[in-house]
């Protein structure tokens, strides 16, 4: 058992379902003590927001290889009671959150790639957004076990199950030794698909609501491989700013 003291949730996945039916999802959170990103997985829906500071009881996963990788203790028997080894201490403060992402610095998708990072923070270049039809419509399923029991007065849907998947067009701000330069990557961040729960049909408007092209906000793009192809990154999140006037 590993004690990870002072993690900050900067990034979450849309929740997945396993194969043994519980929904889970990614969590990427940063090491203030050991300054590094971690990656949390799987983690229940329910806990944890995103900015929240906690310490959490963790182990490593035998079938997850991926760097800096961790489950939490006793995740399976302690699916619905995970808060025995979570422990939340507060929000980092919001007007600190933008340093907190720029001093963990910048890096460009060959450098995280080609050292087998599990994430990195990308400056990026936005050139464009998409959404690809995946189903005829979002398909909201019930799912066995967690939800019934929380609190939450919704279903929980799966990322599979929208409708569309998003896509974020970007190129790496810095020397990026990818061949192509362009790159063109699904994005996972749970709030893009609570925003195409909330707005069926104007699922469009999640372009503006990401404020990709805002020139009034700073963008960081948080990516994370996955783990049936630990060379395949994907958008874990866009941490976006409101620049500070001056
Ligand atoms: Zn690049």
């Amino acid at each position: 058992m590993v004690l990870l003291k002072n993690l900050v949730v900067i990034g979450q996945g849309a929740p997945n379902q396993l194969r043994d039916g519980r929904q889970s999802r990614c969590v990427c959170a940063y090491s203030l003590d050991d300054k590094v990103l971690i990656r949390l997985y799987p983690f229940p829906v329910y806990m944890l927001r995103k900015w929240d500071v906690f310490d959490a009881e963790v182990e490593k996963n035998p079938i997850d290889h991926r760097e800096n990788t961790w489950k939490i203790k006793n995740s399976k028997e302690d699916w619905k009671k995970i808060y025995r080894w979570v422990t939340i201490k507060g929000e980092y403060p919001k007007d600190k959150q933008e340093d907190l992402i720029k001093s963990i610095g910048f890096s460009t998708l060959s450098e995280i790639r080609d050292n087998k990072k599990s994430f990195g923070i990308i400056l990026p270049v936005i050139k464009d957004f998409k959404l690809e039809q995946q189903n005829k419509s979002t398909i909201k399923q019930m799912t066995l076990g967690d939800v019934e029991d929380l609190d939450v007065p919704y279903t929980i849907i799966n990322q599979k199950d929208y409708k569309y998947k998003p896509y974020v067009v970007y190129e790496c701000v810095g020397d990026c030794k990818c061949k192509d330069k362009t790159h063109c990557q699904s994005i996972t961040e749970w709030g893009c698909f609570e925003f195409m729960r909330k707005n069926a049909g104007k699922e469009i408007n999640l372009k503006d609501n990401l404020q990709l092209f805002n020139e009034e906000y700073n963008k960081y793009i948080l990516v994370g491989n996955i783990y049936k192809a630990p060379q395949t990154y994907v958008i874990i999140d866009i941490l976006r700013f409101k620049k500070k006037k001056k």
